[in-house]
């Protein structure tokens, strides 16, 4: 018999999938992990449960507890998902920039979802601010600090890296991913490094994220925006702090849109809008690296947290966006 004991335990030990039409216009293996298969639906189900976890062990978080996060929905879906499993409470912060239907999920999970104007970080009422400032002040609750919280990055390094390192014999060239907290770009490129410091590592970035010109000049600085969710920044993360990167790639978001219909149309992957920027920051290192080369990078969530934006053609149209 093979059973997953519950939720939990099916966090994880996702496929690597090769990205087919991309693979054959490069050359290249271009390798997507599938973390939209989680059970939870996304990337996040990995941190979420780390975060937890580290919590109980530390004697943080006691039976009966509140579980307090700002997220841009998927680490709250990830959470909502294991308190529930677990007996816990779950309070959402969540900028009201975010798709409804990460919105939605979130409620039917049970979870207390506050949305909050989307202002900069250094704006006190910033969602992460908040919800560190509500965490501490409520009894028997908890703040998962995803950002800076570095038992995100461990789950990468203990889980992701090493299952990406099995499912390719150790046979990577190329590790790219775009970073939200930077948990998922961070672990495994650590994990690689240290398998093998020749596993090139770059960040991939969307327009209005700080992170690029962080890794090429050592300032941050900004420029147009994005469309897609959950990825960019405009600080240097605790999860990113002193992770080894060889380069950056900026992706915007027609390549992006461009990418993930791709995926759709000819792979049959229907996939979420920083996948756009992952894949097509794949491919972009394909083409300077050429062709024979391994690439990895992740599928974060899939296309139906964003049915009503990415896939809608009159939403895409209001943001200046179009589609073939
Ligand atoms: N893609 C999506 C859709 C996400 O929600 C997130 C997390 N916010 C990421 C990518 C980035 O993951 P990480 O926080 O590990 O950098």
């Amino acid at each position: 018999m093979d059973i997953k004991d519950g939720f939990i335990a099916t966090v994880g030990n996702t496929p690597l999938i090769r990205l087919n039409s991309f693979s054959e216009e490069t050359g290249c293996e271009i390798l997507g992990k599938a973390e939209f298969l989680n059970p939870g639906g996304s990337v996040k189900d990995r941190a979420a449960l780390y975060i937890i976890q580290d919590a109980e062990e530390k004697g943080l978080l006691k039976p009966g507890g509140t579980v307090v996060e700002g997220t841009a929905g998927n680490t709250g879906i990830g959470l909502a998902h294991i308190c529930n499993a677990k007996g816990y409470k779950c309070l959402i912060f969540i900028p009201d920039t975010q798709s409804q239907e990460k919105i939605d999920t979130l409620r039917t999970l049970g979870a207390e979802v506050r949305t909050v104007p989307a202002v900069p970080y250094k704006d006190p009422n910033n969602y992460v601010k908040l919800s560190g400032r509500v965490a501490a002040e409520m009894e028997n609750a908890i703040w998962a600090n995803q950002f800076d919280n570095l038992a995100n990055r461990q789950s990468h390094y203990e889980t992701t890296g090493p299952e990406i390192w099995q499912q390719t014999d150790g046979k990577v060239d190329a590790w790219v991913a775009a970073t939200g907290t930077g948990g998922t770009y961070a672990g495994v490129a650590m994990f690689l490094k240290e398998k093998n410091p020749n596993i090139k590592c770059v960040v991939a970035d969307p327009m209005g994220s700080g992170l690029y010109s962080y890794v090429k000049t050592g300032e941050i600085t900004t420029q147009g925006n994005s469309v897609t969710e959950g990825i960019g920044n405009s600080r240097v993360t605790a999860n990113l702090e002193g992770v080894p990167t060889d380069d950056a790639i900026q992706v915007d978001d027609p390549e992006a849109l461009r990418v993930i219909y791709q995926l759709l149309r000819k792979d049959g992957l229907f996939m979420g809008g920083s996948v756009g920027i992952n894949v097509g920051a794949a491919v972009a290192l394909a083409k300077q690296m050429g062709p024979g080369h391994t690439i990895v990078t992740v599928l974060c969530d899939g296309g139906s947290r964003y049915q009503s934006r990415l896939y809608n053609r009159e939403w895409l149209a209001s943001k200046g966006l179009s589609i073939d």
